[in-house]
C-alpha cells in the first residue's frame, strides 16, 4: 500500500489551467486573453531595453552567486521602499518600514500573512468579493478564516461603496484587510481619491490592519498616482502592510521581484518586526535569489536607466488604454447597444465584462478566445492584429 495512496487529486488552478487548455488548441488565430501577463504590439511578451542594459552591465562584470542576507539585496530593497512609499515618505524618514526582498508579490503576500499569523492568529482576513483568486487560498493556508467585503457593482458597472464601508464596519479589531492599491484585479474598478480616504478614516476608527497589494503600480494612472492608497496610509500614520511586485512592470515575471513592506509605529519596533518576517523567510526559503534584484536595483539605482524604464512602462500604460479604447469603439461599430464605458473606465491589466460563464464558454469554444470564467479579459494582451476577431466573438456572444 503506497504511502500516498490516499492523496486525492487538487483542483487545476483555474487561470493555469485555462493556459494548458489554450495551449491544446490547435486554432491558429486563438487568443489567450485568460493569464494576467502584458504582451506588446506584436503579441510578445516585452525583455524591457532598460532590463537588457541592466543585465549587459552585469555580464560585464560576473560577479559569484554567494547567499543574499535573509532580507534580500540591500540596494534592491531601498529600491524598493522609494518606489511603493515616495520621497516624502514619513515613516521611511522615520525609519520605521520594516522591508525584505520576497519571492514577487505572492511571496511577499505570503511571508506577510504567516507574520500577521503568528501576532494574531484569531483575526480575520477581508478580502474583496471578487479578488484575485489566490488571495483566499494563501490567507486560509496560512491559518486564518477568510471573508469579503463587498466590492463589485455589477448593475451599476461600479463599486458598492456604500456596501463596501458596511461590510467593513462589521469587522473587528485587529482584523486584516486586504485591498487592492491600484488596477483592481479581476474588476478593474479603483477607488477614487475621496473613497480611499473614507475607507482610511474607517480602517482607523476600527483598528483594522491593512494589507495593501500592489501588483500593479505603473500600469494604472502613473507610478506616483498608483501608489497614492499607500502613501495616504503612510500619511495618515497608520501601522500597515504592503505586498508589493515588479514582475509586471518590469517584465519580469519569472524572477520573482517582489517586496514586503511592513510599516510600524517606531524604529525600535521596525526592527522588532524585521527579526520576525526574517524568522519567516528563513523557515520558508532561507533567501531570496540574487538575478532580478541585481536587474531592478541596476535600474532604479541608474538616472538614464529609470529614465528609460519609466518611458517603456508608459508606453505598455499607453498601449493598453489605447486597446481598452480600441475594444470598445470596435463593439460599438459592432452594433452592441449597451453601454460600454466601463471599459475605459476600468483600468490595469484586466477588464471585467460582465459576460456570465456560458458566455465565456461560448466565446472559447466557438471563437477560441480565452478568457476566465468570471467574465475577466487580459485587456494587456490585446493588440492590433487580435482586436477585431476578440471585439467580433465578444458582438457575437453578446447578441
Ligand atoms: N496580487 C495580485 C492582485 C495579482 O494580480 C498578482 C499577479 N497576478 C499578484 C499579487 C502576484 O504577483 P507576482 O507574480 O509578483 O507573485
Amino acid at each position: 500500500m503506497s504511502v500516498f495512496a490516499a492523496v486525492t487529486l487538487a483542483p487545476r488552478d483555474p487561470i493555469l489551467g485555462l493556459n494548458e487548455q489554450f495551449n491544446a488548441d490547435t486554432r491558429a488565430d486563438k487568443v489567450n486573453l485568460g493569464v494576467g501577463v502584458y504582451t506588446d504590439a506584436q503579441g510578445k511578451l516585452p525583455l524591457l531595453a532598460s532590463v537588457q542594459a541592466a543585465e549587459a552591465r552585469l555580464a560585464a562584470s560576473p560577479a559569484p552567486r554567494g547567499y543574499l542576507p535573509i532580507d534580500g539585496f540591500a540596494a534592491y530593497v531601498a529600491a524598493a521602499q522609494k518606489q511603493v512609499f515616495g520621497t516624502q515618505s514619513a515613516a521611511l524618514a522615520a525609519r520605521r518600514v520594516a522591508s525584505l526582498q520576497a519571492l514577487g508579490g505572492t511571496g511577499a503576500l505570503k511571508v506577510g500573512a504567516d507574520f500577521l499569523h503568528r501576532l494574531n492568529p484569531k483575526a480575520t482576513v477581508w478580502i474583496s468579493d471578487p479578488s484575485w483568486e489566490n488571495h483566499r487560498a494563501l490567507f486560509s493556508n496560512a491559518g486564518f478564516e477568510v471573508q469579503t467585503y463587498a466590492y463589485y457593482d455589477a448593475q451599476g458597472q461600479g463599486i458598492a461603496f456604500n456596501a463596501l464601508l458596511a461590510d467593513l464596519g462589521r469587522a473587528k479589531a485587529g482584523d486584516v484587510v486586504v485591498l487592492h492599491a491600484c488596477c483592481h484585479n479581476p474588476t478593474g474598478y479603483d477607488l477614487t481619491q475621496e473613497q480611499w480616504q473614507a475607507v482610511i478614516a474607517l480602517l482607523q476608527a476600527r483598528d483594522l490592519v491593512p494589507f495593501m497589494d500592489m501588483a500593479y503600480q505603473g500600469f494604472g494612472q502613473g507610478l506616483d498616482a498608483d501608489a497614492y492608497a499607500v502613501r495616504a496610509l503612510d500619511a495618515a500614520g497608520m501601522s500597515f502592510v504592503v505586498a508589493s511586485s515588479f514582475s509586471k512592470s518590469f517584465s519580469l515575471y519569472g524572477e520573482r521581484v517582489g517586496s514586503l513592506h511592513v510599516v510600524s509605529q517606531d524604529a525600535e519596533e521596525a526592527s522588532r518586526v524585521l527579526s520576525q518576517i526574517k524568522v519567516t523567510a528563513r523557515t520558508t526559503y532561507s533567501n531570496p535569489p540574487t538575478h532580478g534584484a541585481k536587474v531592478v536595483a541596476t535600474v532604479l539605482g541608474d538616472d538614464a536607466l529609470r529614465a528609460q524604464w519609466e518611458q517603456e512602462l508608459a508606453g505598455m500604460r499607453d498601449r493598453i488604454a489605447q486597446m481598452r479604447a480600441g475594444l470598445r469603439e470596435a463593439l460599438e461599430a459592432a452594433g452592441v447597444r449597451q453601454n460600454l464605458d466601463f471599459i475605459t473606465r476600468q483600468q490595469g491589466m484586466f477588464s471585467y465584462s460582465g459576460l456570465s460563464a456560458a458566455q465565456m464558454q461560448r466565446l472559447r469554444t466557438e471563437f477560441g478566445v480565452y478568457g476566465v470564467d468570471s467574465g475577466r479579459l487580459c485587456v494587456a494582451a490585446l493588440n492590433s492584429g487580435n482586436l477585431p476577431r476578440v471585439a467580433a466573438a465578444v458582438a457575437a456572444v453578446l447578441q
